[in-house]
């Protein structure tokens, strides 16, 4: 059933009819109907076939060749039936978005008679032209060919556009011709296979479950983004190019009195944020929550998570999704991490952990979590890990638009830091010291009255400030940007994390032996704890990440505070980098420095589009409003005087309009400057473009900014920060 509103009528005696309550269906009713899994491909291939394609998206495995045939078969008359004339591959180059290129259905055999035909090789490979992609010069435009890769592990979904075209997209990866990776799935996938060895490793050492066969991460992704009336957004230049706005004086209200966060959604958002969910619900994106956030006009969405390679593709779908949905209700969604200066920006929290093959949590630190050794290991690597690699972490969410947000107040800060909470720190202490004998409980709250329940209470408290925050049964990655592909943040955490299981793992089997026994185990793990935690704990920490004395406190302890994505990204083309994403075979050397290539150069472009577009309506559109504002003055002035009136005053603030304007004209200038020049080299351009024009940008803005606030509203050109952001009511 397709999840559009049903009305309900009552019917009177003589025969007429009320419109009474619209409802939508319930979501079960029509969760991942647009997907080809599960029901769908159960109900539509012989059993046989079906077994073995759930056995490939179960395992991860390739599918049998042979299968093809019947599974493509199959997907065409679904597609069909929903009204599909087109199939593509959709993959993930390296642009950050997601591409799709579409092929019809419909071929017209050597008698002249039309067919719809859609082939197992046609499902498994696809050619896309790699040459006009990102490649980081692997690629070069003369070297054209580029293959798409089935990834049978994400289901095939129909994709309807908001105007009612479907199209069937099947997940694919992106490689060149000579084999390397394209794309954010390939280095994924690998990462995730790499992480999950080591964790079996680790398993095993631990003598699990004979069933458990294999590990899996898991991700879920919390996606913050804003919504602007679409009309004003079509005004302003800077938001419809770059996502955000370059100019604006701070308005008078924003989040001062805390009244967005949580508080009632508005109609409208709410019933753009319904008809968002049945889109996602409809192509298996099992969406939870929606609120709204701490900036007026400001939300969040999060899905249930997922296996970390389906839940990469849902949140490309999401963000596709909440694009895609907003036009229709007259908003436009901006995913940007700071589309207003001064009001709180957009990140995503990516939700980390790893899980065996049954389901069992296995950062699930349970009851008594001071005997769960296997749990204190994994927590140990993953510290180990964020301490060693805390620059590649920082590289992995460097962007220009993130630079915006990390270290502002708002945002974790650029230092790579874990909270651990009371519980698991008190352990810690506990380990450190010799053995840990016990684990603090929570207990309960009594909230003081009768009629309200007792509150059981976690064993430690939240903290907002931290970039990298263990959350109960997950570690939590709150510095990742509202525009990030989750994908290569979730690549290097994947591959960091691989190293130092194996580096845990390897300690254990060279100390205790492979068959040590229970005693000799507990033994070497509690000294390897103990080792691990000395070394690396400089990288927990519970306090406030805002604050100036965190910033002090980390540089005494020698943790890494890269400032801005210019020198953030550097980080992947160093030896250490390479060598690690080598060994675990997430990324060969070419393809690392390939990636550092493009992420860099990416940072120049978005800045250089950014500069360009200032500059523009500066000069078209705000300086021009300026002048007519100081002819406006002028012409006061004159007439005044004129009339035999002095007016001082009315001269000042002439006098003042003029300086302005001649300021802004000196700033926007300097931004052209900085454009025309500089080194063409990515690593070098992001340096000098860093050190020169977002300085000019800066200074051009707080001219036109206090011009904002001079200039009558009549005359100002562009709409306002208030005028934007009152949506949220
Ligand atoms: P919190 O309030 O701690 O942010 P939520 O329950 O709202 O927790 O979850 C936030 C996100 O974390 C959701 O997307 C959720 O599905 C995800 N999550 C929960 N458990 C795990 C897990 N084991 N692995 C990955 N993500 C998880
Ligand atoms: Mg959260």
């Amino acid at each position: 059933m397709p999840p559009s509103r049903q009305i309900e009528s009552l019917l009177f005696e003589d025969g007429a009819t009320m419109e009474m309550t619209e409802h939508m269906p319930p979501a079960s009713d029509y969760f991942g109907r647009l997907t080809f899994t599960g029901d769908v491909m159960m109900r539509r291939l012989p059993p046989n076939v079906a077994m073995s394609l759930n056995a490939t998206i179960a395992r991860g495995a390739p599918l049998d060749p042979k299968l093809a045939n019947t599974v493509a078969a199959a997907m065409k008359e679904w597609a069909i039936e929903h009204g599909a004339t087109h199939f593509c591959h959709w993959f993930h180059p390296l642009t950050g978005s997601t591409a799709e290129k579409h092929d019809a259905f419909l071929s017209v055999n050597a008698d002249g008679v039309p067919l719809e035909k859609f082939s197992g090789g046609a499902l498994i490979v696809g050619e896309p032209d790699a040459s006009s992609f990102p490649s980081g010069g692997i690629r070069d435009t003369y070297e054209a060919r580029g293959y798409t890769a089935w990834d049978a592990n994400s289901p095939a979904f129909l994709l309807t556009s908001s105007e009612g075209v479907t199209t069937l997209c099947i997940p694919t990866a992106f490689v060149s011709y000579t084999g390397e990776a394209l794309d954010t799935k390939t280095p994924l996938l690998r990462s995730i296979q790499a992480v999950a060895k080591q964790a079996m490793r680790v398993l095993k050492i631990f003598g699990t479950d004979e069933s458990v066969e294999r590990v899996v991460g898991t991700l879920g992704c919390e996606q913050e983004y804003f919504l602007v009336d679409r009309e004003l957004e079509n005004e302003r230049l800077d938001l419809a190019v770059c996502g955000r706005t370059l100019v604006g004086a701070a308005p008078p209200k924003g989040h001062q009195l805390d009244d967005h966060y949580f508080g009632t959604i508005p109609a409208r958002v709410l019933s753009y944020m319904s008809e968002v969910e049945s889109r996602l619900f409809e192509l298996g994106v099992p969406v939870k929550t929606r609120h709204n956030e701490v900036a007026p006009g400001q939300f969040e969405v999060a899905p249930t998570f997922e296996s970390a390679n389906v839940a990469v593709d849902h949140q490309m779908l999401l963000m596709h999704i909440l694009r895609d949905t907003a036009g229709k209700h007259g908003f436009k969604c901006i995913l940007h991490e700071k589309p207003f200066a001064g009001v709180n920006g957009s990140g995503k929290h990516i939700n980390w952990s790893l899980s065996t093959d049954s389901g069992v949590n296995l950062l699930d630190p349970q009851e008594e979590t001071h005997t769960n050794m296997q749990f204190l290991v994994f927590l140990c690597a993953v510290i180990r890990a964020v301490d060693l690699h805390a620059d590649l972490l920082r590289g992995s969410i460097a962007s220009a638009g993130n630079d915006h947000r990390l270290g502002a107040n708002e945002a974790p800060p650029a230092i790579m830091s874990i909270f651990l909470g009371e519980m698991l720190t008190d352990i810690l202490d506990q380990l450190q010291a010799g053995k840990a004998r016990k684990t603090m409980k929570g207990g309960t709250l009594d909230l003081g009255s009768n009629s309200l329940p007792l509150v059981p209470r976690h064993a430690g408290d939240r903290n907002r400030t931290s970039p990298f925050a263990f959350t109960g049964n997950k570690f939590e990655f709150r510095a990742v940007g509202s525009t990030a592909h989750v994908a290569w943040p979730n690549t290097v955490l994947n591959t960091i994390i691989a190293e130092s299981l194996d580096w845990m793992a390897s300690q254990i089997e060279k100390k205790a032996g492979k068959k040590p026994t229970p005693a000799k185990l507990e033994s070497t793990v509690r000294d390897l704890l103990k080792q691990v935690i000395k070394e690396h704990r400089r990288v927990c920490f519970d306090g406030d990440g805002y604050s100036e004395d965190w910033t002090k406190e980390a540089e005494k302890r020698g943790l890494p505070n890269i400032k801005n994505a210019a020198d953030a990204l550097t980080v992947f083309s160093g030896r250490a980098a390479t060598g690690l994403f080598s060994k675990y075979g997430v990324m060969s050397a070419r393809e690392l420095k390939a990636r550092c290539e493009v992420l860099l150069e990416q940072y120049c472009t978005i800045l250089e589009i950014e500069g360009r577009t200032l500059s523009t309506m500066i000069r078209t559109e705000i300086l021009p409003a300026a002048l007519r504002s100081q002819a406006e003055l002028a012409d006061v002035v004159g007439a005044t005087q004129v009339a035999g009136v002095e007016c001082p005053d009315s001269e000042d603030s002439l006098r003042e309009l003029v300086g302005m304007v001649a300021e802004l004209r000196i700033a926007v200038d300097e931004v052209d400057a900085a454009l025309e020049g500089g080194p063409a080299a990515a690593a070098k351009r992001a340096a000098y473009i860093k050190s020169t024009m977002v300085p000019a940008m800066e200074r051009t803005r707080a001219v036109s900014d206090q011009l904002e606030t001079r200039i009558a509203a009549d005359i100002w050109p562009i709409p306002t920060y208030s005028e934007m952001l009152l949506l949220g009511g």
